[in-house]
């Protein structure tokens, strides 16, 4: 049966059927842009019989790659298995796996996540002796980070710098580079880089890719930046098939190197190019659609575009005026436990903040509400000290040279291996050049560690010497790495809370590897490659063949072959087991921040708008629509960079599919700063007829400009005078019953009966789970929640919470 193309409107239609040659879908958000990319995908495999295997398609995040594969899944059925729909990072991950050691690396090469990086850079700056308070190492990293993403290797970066800082951060690269060699291991930007060099200094390797890959599409388009723009370019050469989606006014990363004019200049770059324009959004309401095209129209540096929808205006789009941080939290969380009470699920409400930073106030709220709420990105599982401590171990088992792994739990638990022997080890392996392992290995014979020291090197090695030795189920082996490392057992002596704590997370880790092996038949695809050993087409087998596509020696040994079960002609496929040591911890460094969306149970998303892009939710919040915060102060002053905060404020209005709700703080602290700061200007953009405001602070709001409300008046305008502005706000149900309960007045529900609480009762909370008191202060208890790792302040009267 063909793909049932009649659920599209006519250019979408015509962007899915025109299959060959360059084309750019170039449309506004919400007009259908990755659903054209899925169906076109389907309508590839299904209608025009093209192996699945012949398809690149990409994907901002990994959750979004997952959500294509599935849909695809959905319209295709299994044959959606061994195509690569990825992210530019995974995809350059197996790139690279399969051919590390013509760049001089193995196979089992680590990626190193931040906290890595900015370690060894540290380090190699003390090396070198540069003043980190003369040049901060933010600053160094980000050098060398757009270094790497411009795919300047060390000696291009330095030839071209000029500045101090820039200079420096060149020496800095040199080191860095080396040191990643030596430890095996590659940086997120490396992958693109080193992805890139790959393919462009060995041709068998390019030719094998640009003859498998007869279709690519690449989704947000508008985010790539030069070295994911050169990648593309030199696997779409040959077939030219290329079909790229995006809409400039959602550019929202170029402060990590995203160039928005890679979709400019596409009809510049391939000649002959078609262009689609998808006008008709099917996402948001009338009102919703026109306050974010209002806004938007301000930027000078825009395609202009006309977007439309065939909905109803729907609902005016609330603005509320809040006295505080507190009190917009309050108000969104009473609103939400409105909307929900009127049927609207949790999972489809949304809230939005410019900062990370933001985020705690408003969860505060939820907790005292008990609106169940997940965050995505914000506290950060795998940075997690004794986790870290897992992953290295983990990652020594599977590349010993990795030196930043190794001095990080050569002590850890603590054995007696101090400082000084660790820069004793160090340096000698620098002398000799040998890896720090190697250099632990040399020192068991080395008469001038005393003995003492020797033995707890000793039983470092043998940790990570045994470690290798392990197989079978994954769970088990990792298990076993942890025992025998002594981590629980030393976090168990150590006996205080904290501890406690600790341990409670390495068990969690646990069940993240359960997740892994669970889930890994879905990411199967990801791994999956055509293999030569039965080639049905000489010669495009024969080049994938020259690609190193079939060597089945990964490091752990844990590549196996299996033919495709659809067979249909299509090579047999090679996939990588998933339930490997090696691919456990790729996929955990993988993870980005906005993949930590987790699909199960009921909750509101908080998240940053960056994280926002390519979603969309029935009910939106943005918070904190004020200037200096948004747009933030940093890019107040350029004009560039206010154009890039109002693309980010028309992101995050055509999220919402039928309401939307932007709040403002009259006063606000934030970083322990109290500020008052007028309402953002892009809240004005929004045209009068298309909003409503209320709130405490909504006297001040009409009629004064943001560019004239003096900062002064703005918190006159609400805090003392502004009983009427205080009445409106609480004109609203939800809020005044929110605010009633928050205020902890017996007649807003009370439970007759109160439950006593003790220190150490099992307590479980509708969001949280499971948990135990650890201090009782009052109306207060301090609750530690096993899933969270985290002990978390409740009212007991308002927290949704029972003792089991
Ligand atoms: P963004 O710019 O935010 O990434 P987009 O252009 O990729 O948006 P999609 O996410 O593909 O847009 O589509 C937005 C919504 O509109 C989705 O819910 C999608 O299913 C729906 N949609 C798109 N096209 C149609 C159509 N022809 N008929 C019905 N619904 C559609
Ligand atoms: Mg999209």
């Amino acid at each position: 049966m063909p793909i049932d193309l009649s659920t599209l409107n006519e250019p979408q239609r015509q962007a899915v059927e025109r299959t060959e040659g360059p084309l750019l879908v170039l449309a506004g958000a919400g007009s259908g842009k990755t659903r054209v990319l899925t169906y076109r995908i389907a309508h590839l495999v299904n209608d025009l019989g093209v192996a699945p295997w012949e398809i690149l398609a990409i994907t901002f995040t990994n959750k979004a790659a997952k959500e294509m594969r599935e849909r695809v899944g959905q319209l295709v059925g299994p044959r959606a298995r061994g195509m690569w729909v990825s992210t530019f990072h995974s995809m350059c991950v197996r790139i690279l796996r399969a051919d590390a050691e013509r760049l001089g690396f193995t196979r089992s090469f680590t990626i190193y996540d931040d906290a890595d990086s900015n370690r060894l850079v540290k380090e190699i700056m003390a090396q070198l002796d540069i003043d980190p308070r003369r040049f901060p190492i933010r600053a160094i990293r980000g050098r060398i980070s757009e270094a790497k993403n411009e795919l300047k290797v060390p000696a291009d970066f330095s030839a071209s710098v000029v500045d101090p800082v820039g200079k420096v951060a060149a020496r800095v690269y040199e080191v860095l580079q080396q040191r990643l060699r030596g430890a095996n291991a590659l940086d997120f930007d490396d992958l693109l880089l080193y992805g890139f060099l790959l393919l462009k200094h060995h041709p068998e390797v390019l030719e094998a890719y640009r003859a498998r890959f007869r279709y690519l599409m690449v989704d947000e388009y508008q985010d790539t930046n030069h070295a994911q723009y050169q990648i593309t370019r030199l696997l779409a050469e040959k077939h030219r098939n290329i079909m790229v989606v995006g809409d400039d006014d959602q550019s929202i990363y170029s402060w990590r190197g995203a160039d928005l004019r890679n979709i400019l200049d596409f009809e510049h770059d391939y000649p002959g190019c078609a262009v689609v324009k998808l006008e008709q959004n099917y996402r948001s309401m009338g009102n919703i659609l026109k306050a974010a095209n209002a806004v938007i129209a301000n930027n000078a540096e825009r395609k202009v575009k006309n977007l439309f929808t065939d909905q109803p205006d729907g609902e005016p789009i609330k603005v509320y005026a809040a006295s505080d941080e507190r009190d917009e939290g309050r108000w969104v969380a009473g609103r939400i436990e409105q909307r929900h009470g009127e049927g609207m699920s949790y999972a489809q409400m949304a809230v939005f903040y410019r900062t990370n930073a933001q985020s705690r106030m408003i969860e505060d709220m939820f907790l005292r509400a008990g609106v169940p709420y997940r965050i995505v990105g914000g506290t950060r599982f795998f940075e997690r000290q004794e986790i870290s401590d897992v992953m290295a171990y983990l990652t020594l088992v599977v590349n010993p040279a990795d030196d930043i792994a190794a001095k990080r739990v050569i002590n850890v638990p603590r054995r007696g291996v101090g400082k000084t022997t660790v820069e004793y080890l160090e340096a000698q392996a620098r002398e000799q050049g040998l890896t720090f392992m190697e250099a632990a290995e040399m020192a068991q014979a080395d008469m001038t560690i005393r003995a003492a020291t020797r033995s707890a090197i000793g039983e470092f090695l043998g940790v990570v010497r045994e470690g290798a030795t392990y197989s079978g189920d994954l769970r088990k082996v990792v298990e076993a790495i942890i025992d025998k490392a002594g981590l629980i057992a030393a976090l168990e002596r150590e006996g205080t809370e904290e501890a406690f704590g600790r341990v409670e997370n390495i068990k969690e880790f646990l069940g993240v590897v359960d997740e892994f092996a669970d889930t890994h038949t879905d990411d199967d695809a990801l791994f999956e490659a055509p293999t030569v050993t039965a080639s049905p087409s000489g010669e495009a087998a024969g080049a994938v063949a020259g690609a190193g596509l079939s060597a089945t020696g990964d490091a752990a040994g844990a590549a196996d072959v299996r033919a495709d079960a659809e067979g249909e002609g299509a090579p047999p496929v090679r996939v990588l087991r998933g339930d490997s040591l090696p691919d456990l911890i790729e996929w955990i460094r993988l993870r980005t921040d906005l993949d930590s969306v987790s699909e199960d149970g009921q909750a509101v998303t908080l998240m940053t708008i960056h994280a926002s892009k390519g979603l969309e939710f029935d009910c939106v919040f943005v918070v904190g629509m004020e200037e200096s915060l948004f747009p933030s102060m940093r890019t107040m002053q350029d004009p560039a960079g206010v154009e890039e905060e109002r693309r980010l404020a028309y992101v995050a209005i055509t999220r919402a599919r039928r309401q939307l709700c932007l709040t403002y703080a009259t006063q606000r602290t934030l970083y322990g700063q109290t500020q008052v700061n007028p309402v953002s200007r892009f809240v004005h953009e929004i045209p009068d007829g298309l909003r409503s405001v209320t709130g405490v602070g909504s006297a001040g709001f009409s009629g004064t400009g943001w560019e004239k409300r003096g900062s002064r008046r703005g918190i006159a305008g609400s805090g003392t005078e502004a009983g009427g502005g205080r009445v409106y706000g609480r004109s609203s149900a939800a809020g005044s019953a929110q605010r009633a309960r928050d205020a902890g007045g017996a007649q807003a529900g009370r439970p007759a009966t109160r439950t006593q609480f003790a220190v150490g009762d099992a307590v479980s909370h509708k969001t949280f789970g499971a948990g135990h008191v650890t201090k009782v202060e009052g109306d207060a208890i301090h609750v530690r929640f096993s899933k969270l790792g985290q002990v978390k302040k409740l009212l007991v009267d308002y927290a949704p919470i029972v003792k089991v």
